[in-house]
């Protein structure tokens, strides 16, 4: 997709106005809803600088979580306290920054039209209210009537028609923000890569939920490696012995249509040529690798062995454009990372343009402690995913 330019947010005019921004705080919370991981709100930073040094008002406003009812455990407001420490170490020249305990109504409004300038509001969590999911009129209507104009940067939630992502730019101007830049025109590097080879690993639990990635990449990737437990509905398409692996009989025909896709296109498939097996993914007594492609009876695939490591970074350095997506072990378990790390640790070091997406494979990355080493880590998630897909995303298409 290709944004249209006017709606960047530097072509907007926010001096002394109300500015309402959806962003992505549905971060990770410990059992006294403790923030986690602070990369979502580190990642709104850029836009709120923006705002604050053109002097406007900000109401920053997010989802957080699956709420059925109004909770203690989805409020948003411990995010205020990382916001602050963030805003300060940042040294983001803010006024100050309250939590509003709601997110639409009179309250609310009073609320914010006490405001100053550079100031910062968080407000409720807007999936306390079931018409945000609804994208219901009426409901967009009351957000948007808290400001002036409206910015969209929560590229985490941009594949969702909700209320506060798509709805509310009916009834005030609209603009995106530097995240949905970062984000859509780091992907769009990829997809429409101009610098070849491109090489892309995919790696997971499941070829079913990965279909329309693969389906995409194929017509776009001139080297495309398989791990994880995916790799083995692949080796059994070839008529490989997977033993007791994870594999998905009914998805086998559509591996086979990959491979003659990508023999008709040039494209190389590559797979694992070795494994760490166990005999029982919960109770192991010792941690097996296989001599070769093939894994013995009674076995199952847990982690790519040292020969694929090396085999894999050597594609992977062909690569002046990588995407990756999908860890290449079970890298929950220690025993079972070190492909992941491996991996990640390699794509780190190669000189290209590296994109990681997706929930796993940003938190391995994470793990390894080589997030320097990535040209850009989608946020995105589900949303990173369905852009590479090809899929038009409903909160990018009021951007065209
Ligand atoms: P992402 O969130 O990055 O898109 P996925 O959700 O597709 O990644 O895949 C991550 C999951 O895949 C992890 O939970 C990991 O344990 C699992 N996985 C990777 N390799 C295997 C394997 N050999 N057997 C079972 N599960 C695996
Ligand atoms: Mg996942």
């Amino acid at each position: 997709m290709i944004l249209n330019q006017k709606y960047f947010i530097e072509n907007g005019e926010f001096f002394n106005k109300k500015v309402i921004v959806r962003v992505d705080y549905n971060v990770p919370t410990d059992k006294d809803n403790k923030v986690t991981d602070e990369t979502r709100i580190l990642k709104s930073l850029k836009t709120i600088k923006f705002l604050i040094d053109n002097n406007a008002k900000v109401i920053l406003i997010s989802h957080k979580g699956r709420p059925k009812e109004k909770s203690k455990k989805d409020s948003l407001e411990p995010v205020k306290e990382v916001l602050e420490k963030l805003l300060k170490e940042n040294n983001i020249n803010y006024n100050k920054v309250l939590f509003i305990d709601d997110c639409v109504g009179e309250k609310v409004k009073n609320e914010i039209d006490k405001m100053s300038n550079k100031d910062i509001a968080i407000l409720e969590n807007l999936r306390f209210y079931k018409e945000e999911e609804d994208n219901d009129e009426e409901f967009a209507k009351k957000l948007a009537s808290l400001a002036d104009i409206y910015v969209s940067d929560a590229f985490g939630a941009i594949h969702r028609a909700h209320a506060s992502i798509t709805g509310i730019a009916k009834f005030i101007p609209f603009y995106y923000g530097y995240l949905i830049k970062e984000e859509v025109d780091s992907l769009n590097y990829v997809l429409h890569a101009k610098e070849k080879p491109l090489v892309a690993l995919i790696g997971g639990s499941k070829v079913s939920s990965k279909i329309d990635v693969l389906k995409s990449l194929i017509n776009k990737v001139d080297i495309l490696l398989i791990g994880g437990a995916m790799a083995y509905t692949f080796l059994k398409a070839k008529g490989l012995d997977i033993g007791k692996s994870l594999v998905e009989n009914d998805r086998l025909v559509f591996v086979n249509e990959l491979f003659s896709i990508a023999n008709q296109k040039g494209v190389e498939i590559v797979l694992p040529c070795d494994h760490i097996v166990v005999e029982d993914v919960e109770n192991y007594k010792k941690i097996i690798k296989t001599s070769g492609i093939e894994i013995p009876e009674n076995l199952i695939g847990v982690d790519i062995g040292p020969k694929t490591i090396k085999e894999f970074i050597k594609y992977l350095k062909k690569g002046k454009v990588i995407f990756w997506n999908g860890p290449v072990g079970i890298f929950e378990n220690k025993d079972f990372a070190k492909g992941t790390m491996e991996i990640a640790k390699g794509i780190a070091k190669i000189k290209a343009f590296k994109v990681v997406g997706g929930g796993d494979s940003v938190a391995a990355v994470n793990q390894a402690k080589v997030e320097k080493g990535f040209s850009h880590i989608s946020t995105g998630g589900g949303a990173s995913l369905e852009y590479i897909e090809g899929k038009k995303l409903p909160g990018l298409e009021i951007f065209e």
